[in-house]
Order: C-alpha cells, then structure tokens, then sequence
C-alpha cells in the first residue's frame, strides 16, 4: 500500500461535490485545503475530472437518495470505459460500512466524516491504481466509541485538519468572508430520530485556545464574519489541565456527561464555558464583526450566555434553536428532554435580556404516532414564537436510530404531507409579520453577495423591480436584505462589509432597503 502521497498527486484534479450541512461545507473546506496541499486541484466540472468526491449527509433518506443516484450514473460512466477515482465521504458511509462497496463496486474508498485526516493516503492508494481489500479502502469510525472517557484527551487527529487551515492562509480561498469554525464535534443527545450520534460520534471539545487562534488567523486571511459550529453549541464547555498532549498542549477532550449542565460551575475547576468563549472570542479578535452560532439546544441555555451576547455588539442577535415539535408526547418520543413550557420558558428569557433576538428552528411532522392534536400542539408553538423561520422535514426513519427500531413509521403520507404545507404557510405568515416590523428602520446588514436576480438565479423570486445591481445580506437578526448599489463595481466593494441599509419594504423572508451609509 502506498503511504507517500506527492508524486501521484500531481496534476489530478477532482471534482468534490458536498451534501447536507454547514459541518459538511467546513469539512469540504478542510478536506480541499487538505488535498490542494498535495497538489491536486479542484476542478468544477463532475464529467472531466480524474477524481470525484462526494461529502454525504444521512440525516433524512432523500438526501442519500440524491447522492446514490449520483453513484449510479458515475457506474454507468465507469462501465462504459470512463477512468475516474471515486470516493464517498461523510455520514453515508459512515452508517453503512463497508458493505457500500460490496453494493456499487464504483466506489473505489470510503471515508467517515471521524477520518477525514486518511484521506490522503486512501486518495493516493486509489490513483495509484493499488488493489487493496475492502478493509483497506474503508476509513471509518465504526464501534471506535470515546464515549465513556470522561474528560480525557479525545486522541484524535482530524483536530489537524482543522489546524492545518488555520495556519495555512495561503490554501484559503483569500476572497471568502464567512468563515465556519468547529468548536464541537460529534454528539451526546441521542434523540431518537436521529444519525448524528452514530455517525459523527461521542462529543468531543476543542481547547479554546485552539478556537480563538483559528479565528485570528481567518481575520489576516480576509474573513469578516465566523459562525461557530457545533450539534448542541450551548454545550461547549472545556476543563482545563485535564487533556494534554505530551509536550503539555492542550488537546481536544470527550464532553462531559449531560448533567454538569444543570449545576454551577465548580469554582476549584478552571472551565471554559460557551458564554465565556463567546467573550473571548468578541474581545479578543475585534476583526469579526459578525460572531454567530449554530445549533443551539433549547435546554441548558444559560442567562450568562444571553448576557454576553447581549453586551457584546459583534456577536449576532439571532439564534437558531429547534423545538421540533410543540406536543409533550413526541418531545418525549423523540427524547429531546425539555417540554413545551420549557422551550418558552427559554424563549421568553431570551427576548427579555435580548428584546430584538431573532429566532429561527427545525421543526419534524409525521413523527410515529402524531396526531392531528400534535400537530395543532405544534402550530400553537409557532403563534408563540414568533419564529423569523422554520426548517419544516417530514420524519425520515433512519437505520441504526431508537425511532426506528421502536416506533413504526405510522403516519400516513398525506398527512404528513398536509402537516407540512400548512405549517410552512402558518410560518410564512408570521414570518411576513416579522419581517413587516423592520419597515421604516435603519439595519446593519452583513454584504454577502450580488442577489440571485442580478445572478439571475431564476429559484428565488424577488417581487421588486429594479435596473440597478442589486445585493443581498443579512441583518443581525439573520434577515436576508437585499438593495440596490450603483455599479457593479461598487457592488462589489460592498460585499464582506457591514453597511446600514434603511428598509422600504418586507416580504416573508426578505427585506427590501436603501442603502444609507457604510459601517467601516
Ligand atoms: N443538532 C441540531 C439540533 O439538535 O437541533 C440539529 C442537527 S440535525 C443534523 C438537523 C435537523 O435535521 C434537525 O434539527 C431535525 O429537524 C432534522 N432531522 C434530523 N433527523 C431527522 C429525521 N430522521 N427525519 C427528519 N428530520 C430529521
Ligand atoms: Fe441529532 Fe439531537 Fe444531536 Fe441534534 S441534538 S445532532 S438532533 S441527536
């Protein structure tokens, strides 16, 4: 098996293709720097290029199907004579194991999202042409579990990837000026619809010191604005001198067991907590104008936490926070651990120390057993709320979760189906209201990019009419804004800054404005 991976590397490009979410696109993101290292090249075109890629997601089963039908047509290709390298990352093969290649023999490796830091040797063997096991074109988690070591050294080395990106400015795309940064990974919540768990494993803590460098080093190489990543990020929380490498580092460690969270800090222990790496993070690389987060986990949501955000002007009044459900008996189905008062509960601090927080969720129809009455629970929740946005799904059963293993998928399609539209339109209307209240005030709005009607994407519908190029950004709140610049080239001098944008209209999910003055 070949270990050395420069020569081959030379000239083969690859074309990576990533499904699912942001930890996803980070993982992409470090895997291209990973491999642009080594001196391949990426390349944006599936049917020319030496190698193709996919980062999977297995979350619901349509976002496997997508990419199972890409397997496919990458088979027939191979069959009739076509030479490309094809690997399968992410979640994907991570719950389906080896047997993935028995099933498309296209598949030349596999890689979890737990071993991305084999790639480059798996890539390199399968350039090479090597003839290797099945065992030996798989890098996977499997039953490798770290749950039970208590606050111990996690002892893995994907905490490289991450560092590599940090400390290689140069393999950074330099025009970027969103950033992701991982500061968990994995997850201890098992609820039981889904593959997380299993997939991305035990919860495992990056040193803050770690976090809050990474986050220097993408403000030198251009970055404005750092979303933190994490399952359940309100659960950060690192205990120092009890993880170390052998020159005395701090490492990534295990996450503690659920129920610290319902004590005070034990003063004898120096932790880092999520509101005090939040601080850290505000104060200490004042380059970030915009700190955001997600996911948040309604549940263990401290006051502290509200404060710091409250007190720190860079850090985004939006949280994205799912209930899932408004019914007590499918919370307690899906083992979420809080009820409906809970959630409210916490909503209700939230808007009392942060009165203008903007509030976005996930919410699951169909689950085994809900009912017409659940899911009128469920629409009460919304009206309460207030919600800016929902991601609504249809329950998926997936392999290897408690759901589906206990509870039949019972729900019919149709209501399902119904549940959904009409929660989305319920949620359109508020989201309407929203937005409607911003009409007459002056928002920061975080440039991001030309509107997908100057890029004529002809998906998203914008009712205004304009001959001007227009862009779109977000507020603090995580609104989408769009306005009107005078040039393209002005435009693009405005994208990656803050500028305060007076807003003349609203539609659900959109902001119309003019642009008043830069922030910078
Ligand atoms: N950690 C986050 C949390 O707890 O809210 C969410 C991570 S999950 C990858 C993203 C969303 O996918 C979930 O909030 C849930 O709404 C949805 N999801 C997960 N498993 C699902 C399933 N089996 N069927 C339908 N939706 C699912
Ligand atoms: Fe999945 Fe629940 Fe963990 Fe979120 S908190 S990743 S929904 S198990």
């Amino acid at each position: 098996m070949i270990k050395n991976t420069e020569k081959l590397s030379d000239a083969r490009t690859i074309f990576l293709e990533t499904f699912g979410c942001q930890m996803n696109e980070l993982d992409s993101e470090l895997v291209q720097d990973q491999l642009a290292a080594l001196g391949y090249k990426f390349h944006p075109d599936r049917a020319t290029a030496d190698v193709v890629l996919f980062n999977t997601c297995s979350v619901r089963e349509q976002a496997e199907n997508k990419v199972l039908s890409r397997i496919g047509e990458l088979g027939v290709e191979k069959n009739e004579g076509r030479e490309v390298v094809l690997g399968m990352l992410g979640c994907l093969p991570e719950r389906e194991g080896k047997r993935l290649l028995g099933k498309y023999p296209q598949i030349d490796f596999i890689c979890g999202p737990s071993e991305l830091d084999h790639l480059p040797t798996m890539l390199h063997n399968a350039v090479a042409g090597e003839r290797l096991s099945a065992s030996d074109r798989s890098a996977l988690q499997g039953n490798r579990s770290r749950r039970s070591a208590a606050l111990s050294p996690a002892g893995d080395n994907l905490e490289l990837l991450d560092l590599a990106r940090a400390f290689n400015p140069d393999h950074r795309r330099t025009t970027e000026k969103s950033a992701y940064v991982r500061i968990t990974r994995g997850c201890n919540k098992f609820c039981t619809y889904c593959v997380v768990p299993n997939t991305r494993g035990a919860e495992v803590h990056r040193p803050p010191d770690a976090i809050v460098e990474e986050c220097k080093q993408l403000v030198t190489t251009g970055a404005v604005e750092i979303t933190l990543l994490g399952q359940t990020v309100n659960h950060y929380r690192y205990t120092h001198g009890v993880a170390l490498n052998e020159e005395g580092k701090e490492v990534p460690q295990v996450g503690p067991n659920i129920t610290v969270f319902s004590k005070p800090v034990n003063e004898n222990e120096h932790v880092t907590t999520f509101a005090n790496l939040l601080k850290r993070i505000h104060d200490e690389v004042p380059e970030v104008q915009r700190l955001r987060f997600v996911t948040s986990y309604p549940k263990d949501f401290g006051n502290d936490i509200l404060e710091v955000m409250r007190d720190s002007p860079r850090i985004c009044n939006y949280l994205h926070v799912p209930a899932q459900s408004g019914s007590d008996r499918i919370l307690k189905l899906m083992n979420r651990g809080y009820t409906v008062e809970e959630y409210l509960d916490f909503i209700e601090r939230a808007r009392t120390i942060i009165p203008d927080v903007e509030i976005a969720g996930d919410i699951i129809v169909g689950f085994p057993t809900e009912t017409e009455e659940d899911y009128e629970a469920t629409c009460e929740l919304i009206r309460k709320v207030r919600f800016k946005n929902n991601f609504v799904f249809h329950y998926s059963p997936r392999p290897g979760t408690v759901a589906i293993d206990r509870f039949e998928d019972d729900v019919p399609r149709e209501d399902k189906r119904r549940w959904l539209n009409s929660i989305l339109a319920l949620g359109g209307e508020i989201s309407g209201d929203v937005h409607k209240q911003y009409e007459g005030k002056t928002v920061d709005v975080f440039v991001e990019r030309l509107s997908p009607k100057t890029t004529k994407n002809a998906s998203v519908e914008l009712k205004w009419e304009s001959g001007k190029v227009q862009l779109s950004g977000r507020t603090q709140g995580d609104l989408i804004c769009v306005f009107d610049a005078d040039s393209e080239e002005s435009a693009k001098q405005l994208i990656g800054t803050v500028v305060q944008v007076e807003v003349t209209k609203s539609a659900p999910l959109l902001l119309q404005g003019a642009i008043c003055c830069t922030c910078e």
